[in-house]
């Protein structure tokens, strides 16, 4: 029996267009449903609008701090609003890119509305059953909230409505310090309000390696953020006008309590015990191939998956699923070099195995090779001294990991994922750099391992010594 579509893709956010759009290029008949706009959380919730407001943040923050270069401004002030008409600009600018003119332009049938599975080759949207060769779930993500006494009759922010605030408020509890939480911390805080962060763990960002993560807490506390680690928020009343909000035995009163715990995968609404597709409160269970694990004509990518919920990763794993839902299952997805970047300031990149995991899986065996941001040139020059690069290789020089904190991080990491993702050894780094560049930091950190080397190497010193003293005597 023939079916509708080569493939019908479910979620119009980074995953699916990526995925649409591309099947559509080759001439496959493609649907792509979405219930609400195209573009996901990454262009109206996430990526977008938090590092459009991180810049005006940073803006606001190299003003206030300017005399430091000798530039003295008089009249400071800051216009929330009006940083946030930025975040809409961007927004907006950004927006043709994923709107559905574009994809039906591109041969993709855009259906709005929320559908579900009837069966396992029929997923039914506003009364129209889409049958497909091949079906692609990538719905995304929601805020996970936290089972909190009081928090939802108190009322609270997620990122869905915090970038459309027009007045900042006064004073913000955020519950989570991970990346969401730091990034927009950091924002407000530097924009004017008092923010305390709460962690329940003893670092902020704890995925991340602690050393980087301490150079993101430093700076934070240096810049006036309050923190409040090993603490759960367990309880939120309303009183008067205020929030109060109580992390283990401390009480916090607020203007505003912004909640940053993490994702909840969005699977409930699809139906997906009538196609048989199984999930847990991670996500969809998938294989390597990215085909849910029950249902091998049916794929999933992107935050629904859970795993790396990034937006590179979502369109790292379309790609992977295009061949394999046209043609052939043949591709699996690999994952060995995953890069990120928290966009704090300084921000914090990563790629790799930390040096504990590092430690755990080679044992000894490793080099750390480390070097200080503040013995760069062009760091001191831009007054960015904080943090370093980390770069975590075995004995023969394979990069097993790299942690980048401090300023461009997110920009200087690209040509360490580059070197291993070539499988290129740590002394590729320390080639010909431009002076005087931060990507200097990296060249600087691969030299480490020589100069180590050779510092072990006793043997080798003492044959230069006397090298260099019989040629002396040579004249
Ligand atoms: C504040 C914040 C900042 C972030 N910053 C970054 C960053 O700097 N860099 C980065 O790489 N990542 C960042 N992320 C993560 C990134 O946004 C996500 O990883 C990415 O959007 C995931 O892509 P996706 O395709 O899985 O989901 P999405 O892009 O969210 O797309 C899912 C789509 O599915 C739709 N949908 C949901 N349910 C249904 C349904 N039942 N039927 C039809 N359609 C449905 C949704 O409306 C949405 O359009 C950030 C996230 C947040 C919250």
């Amino acid at each position: 029996m023939g079916v509708d579509y080569d493939i019908v893709v479910i979620g119009g956010g980074s995953g699916g267009l990526v995925v649409a759009g591309a099947a559509a290029q080759l001439n496959a008949k493609v649907a792509l449903v979405e219930k609400d706009r195209l573009g996901g959380d990454c262009l109206w919730y996430g990526c977008v609008p938090s590092k459009s407001l991180i810049h005006a943040s940073r803006v606001a923050y190299e003003v206030k701090n300017s005399q430091r270069f000798g530039v003295h401004t008089n009249n400071y002030s800051i216009n929330f609003s009006q940083a946030m008409d930025h975040v809409k600009n961007v927004i907006a600018a950004i927006e043709p890119h994923d709107s559905p003119q574009r994809f039906e332009g591109l041969g993709v049938e855009v259906i709005f509305g929320s559908g579900k599975f009837i069966n396992s080759d029929v997923f039914e949207v506003n009364g129209q059953k889409l049958k497909a060769r091949a079906f692609v779930i990538a719905t995304g993500s929601r805020p996970n909230i936290p089972n909190i006494s009081g928090l939802k009759e108190t009322g609270y922010l997620t990122n869905e409505e915090v970038f459309s605030l027009t007045n900042n408020p006064e004073s913000l509890a955020i519950i989570g310090a991970g990346p969401i939480g730091c990034e927009l911390g950091q924002s407000f805080h530097r924009l004017g309000t008092k923010v305390t962060l709460i962690n329940s763990g003893s670092h902020l960002l704890p995925k991340e390696d602690p050393e980087a993560a301490d150079v993101i807490e430093k700076q934070f506390l240096e810049e006036g953020i309050e923190i409040i680690k090993n603490a759960r928020a367990n309880k939120v009343e309303k009183i008067g006008n205020k929030k109060h909000l109580w992390a283990n035995e401390q009480e916090i009163i607020v203007d505003e309590i912004l909640v940053c715990t993490g994702r909840s995968p969005n699977v409930e609404s699809l139906n997906l015990e009538a196609a048989g597709v199984e999930y847990d409160k991670k996500g969809i269970n998938i294989n390597d191939k990215l085909q849910t694990t029950t249902n091998s004509k049916i794929y999933a990518c992107g935050d629904v998956i859970g795993g790396y919920q990034f937006t590179h990763v979502a369109s790292h794993e379309a790609v992977t699923i295009i061949t394999n839902a046209l043609f052939l299952p043949i591709n699996k997805v690999s994952y060995d070099v995953i890069p990120w970047t928290t966009f704090t300031d300084p921000e914090l990149a990563r790629v790799g195995l930390t040096e504990a995991q590092a430690k755990e899986k080679y044992g000894n065996n490793i080099y750390v090779l480390k070097q200080d941001f503040s013995e760069v040139d062009r760091a001191q020059a831009e007054g960015a001294t904080q943090g370093f690069a980390k770069i975590i290789v075995k004995e023969n020089g394979e990069i097993l990991g790299a942690h980048l904190v401090g300023k461009s991080a997110g920009e200087l990491i690209h040509e360490i994922v580059l070197a291993m993702s070539n499988n290129l050894k740590v002394s590729a780094l320390s080639g010909i750099h431009v002076y005087p560049t931060l990507s200097e930091v990296n060249s600087k950190a691969a030299l480490l391992l020589r100069k180590r080397k050779f510092s072990q190497n006793k043997g080798l010193q003492n044959i230069l010594s006397k090298f260099f003293a019989i040629r002396r005597s040579l004249g």
